[in-house]
């Protein structure tokens, strides 16, 4: 399997730390407002990577934060007149809907930065006495980046461009920093904002130290893959290798993978200029796995854009493939003979070059546009040796050839039998009493099977709703 190494700009053969287990870590999203497709973009790619990984028998830690403590959430907090923690916990809870109507599985673990502060107080801790670190007058905590002799690796930065750049900005605290490029790994409270104590004064965390607390608590300190979007490689994981491999003297993470950013109509999506979709908005309109459809479409390293056209293109190939399977299903449901043929057993041989076709695109750093070209050649296939009178063998492993397939890249393309709305409710009420004996592995059960049946759940305050994708 090879991947692409934002840190080498080259491919390079993945292997694991420790052989057949993959540590992952993804940096999530700053959660003050329902996701937009853009954050869709990481979400939907590195989940595909983790079950192409499972798929190949490698076990997946796959780690993915939620930042919970941050400027913006604490504005909209203060607009809404209502705490930082009420923000985070209810757009958590969005977020998770947005990710089950993708068929994201929840990541192995989903940790929040303001559960892990006592970390971040002790890898600060660590940083200082390493002289790493320092805290000036105000109790601000800066690190000591011209220290980090390897300060720039990732993002292919030389520190002396940088500095010129900084003289040029005008930073707030500038004045009391040993240099412009130290940044901040710990800040003061300012009126009306979370705050939590410290050595050095009642503050709050950076953002980066965040992950890379998180990181080594979780998957310990030396990891395989940490990706995100492209705009993270600098400052942001570039910090987060300042800070992890001072503290440990140890290389962080041996691939670092970013997806390119997904655009609308050609402009970059920006929040600030009002012209981005969020996810609710498009599975409004479209089934989520049109979205996770069109997301893969493109490599992930391709920039992507966003249009009603592709969004329709991308329905009607999705269509291609679950049509296919619905055929194959109605055809299963006839009387069929028995015996496979030895032509059929010839055609299934030839049926299965598609998988190696699929599995080679996608050994080659994760590319989900051949691999879906791989399907469609396999649905095409399927569609010209298929009739009335091909034997149930035959189509039934025609049928688990494509389904599977899909299934890798967390694609349904079966259409399960719909549920009446009485066994719905049913399934809804059994799922609240679960909740209710914190039996929370059967709730989730009942949740992703209703799911699988393309039944959304949605928790509201008078009651739980639900609506068909
Ligand atoms: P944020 O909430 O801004 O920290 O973003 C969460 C994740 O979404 C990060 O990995 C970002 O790089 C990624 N991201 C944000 N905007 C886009 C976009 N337009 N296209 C692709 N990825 C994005
Ligand atoms: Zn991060």
């Amino acid at each position: 399997m090879q991947i692409y190494n934002t840190m080498s700009k080259k491919k390079e053969e993945f292997v694991p730390i420790e052989p057949g287990k993959v540590r992952m870590y993804v940096c999530g999203p700053t959660v003050y407002n329902l996701i937009h497709i853009g954050n869709a973009r990481p979400m939907i790619f590195f989940d595909t990577v983790r079950r192409y990984m499972t798929y190949k028998g490698l076990e997946v830690n796959y780690v993915s934060n939620f930042t919970d403590v941050d400027d913006k959430i604490i504005k909209k907090a203060n607009e809404e007149g209502v705490s930082s923690e009420e923000i985070s916990k209810r757009y958590i809870e969005e977020c998770k809907k947005d990710m089950a109507s993708m068929n994201i599985l929840p990541a192995t673990t989903h940790p929040l930065a303001t559960q892990e502060i006592d970390g971040m107080l002790d890898m600060i801790d660590t940083l200082i006495k390493k002289d790493y670190a320092y805290p000036a007058v105000d109790g601000t905590v800066y690190y000591r980046t011209r220290k980090f002799m390897d300060y720039g690796k990732l993002s292919h930065k030389n520190l002396d461009d940088l500095r010129s750049g900084e003289r040029q900005l005008k930073v707030s605290g500038q004045d009391q920093k040993d240099d412009p490029l130290d940044f901040v790994l710990w800040k003061p409270k300012k009126e009306g904002e979370p705050f939590w104590k410290s050595p050095w004064c009642d503050g709050r965390p950076g953002w980066h130290i965040e992950c890379s607390v998180m990181s080594k608590k979780y998957l310990g300190e030396q990891i395989d893959i940490h990706g995100g979007g492209e705009d993270l490689v600098f400052p942001h994981h570039e910090n987060e290798i300042a800070q992890s491999e001072a503290c440990s003297g140890k290389a962080f993470a041996n691939y670092w993978m970013h997806n390119a950013f997904l655009n609308i109509n050609n402009h970059k999506m920006s929040k600030s200029a009002g012209n981005f979709f969020t996810v609710r908005d498009i599975t409004e309109k479209y089934d989520g796995q049109v979205l996770r459809f069109f997301m893969l479409t493109a490599h992930y390293r391709t920039p992507l854009n966003f249009s009603d056209e592709l969004m329709e293109s991308s329905k009607t190939g999705y269509e291609r493939i679950v049509t296919c399977v619905s055929n194959l299903t109605y055809l299963l449901e006839g009387d069929r003979a028995a015996q496979i043929t030895d032509e059929e057993k010839e055609q299934i041989k030839e049926a299965l070059v598609y998988r190696r076709n699929f599995e080679n695109a996608m050994d080659d750093d994760f590319n989900t546009a051949d691999a879906i070209s791989a399907i469609f050649d396999l649905v095409r296939y399927t569609n010209s040796k298929v009739s009335e009178d091909s034997s149930r063998e035959f189509l039934e492993t025609l049928k688990n050839e494509i389904v599977s397939l899909a299934d890798i890249l967390g694609l349904i393309v079966e259409r399960k039998e719909e549920l009446g709305d009485e066994e719905i409710e049913k399934l809804i009420e059994e799922r609240q009493a679960a909740r209710k004996n914190k039996d929370f592995a059967r709730a989730d059960e009942i949740r992703n099977q209703l799911l699988d049946m393309g039944i959304i759940l949605e928790d509201t305050r008078e009651g739980v709703k639900w609506k068909k994708a």
